[in-house]
């Protein structure tokens, strides 16, 4: 395992304190197709709204075009989200996340 590794390693072991206080999206990018992982932090990146919901507007850029992207969520009071849209790339589920690239032969 490379030093890269090793480091994620100990990123993961120090925030693992019981819940994670992060709402995880993930996206990829119109152009590249690069996946990227975001964590929006509650007290940080997301905004209360006045009805009681939440907000998020998170600028996201990938590693490999390095094109923008906007996000934005709307939350309700339980962290649910009730839209999503984003500019420049497309919403990807976990699983979809996860998914190896396709393989060209
Ligand atoms: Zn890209």
């Amino acid at each position: 395992m490379g030093i890269l590794g090793r480091l994620s390693q100990l990123f993961v072991a120090r925030s693992g304190s019981g819940s994670d206080d992060a709402i995880h999206i993930y996206v990829e990018c119109e152009r590249c197709k690069s996946k990227v992982h975001v964590r929006l932090d509650r007290r940080h990146d997301i905004s209360l709204r006045e009805d009681g919901g939440y907000y998020v507007r998170k600028e996201i850029m990938d590693s490999k075009c390095f094109r923008l992207m906007t996000a934005e969520i709307v939350f309700d009071s339980a962290y649910r989200i009730q839209s999503q849209e984003i500019h420049g790339g497309r919403f990807l589920t976990p699983a979809e996340f996860e998914a190896p690239p396709p393989v060209h032969t």
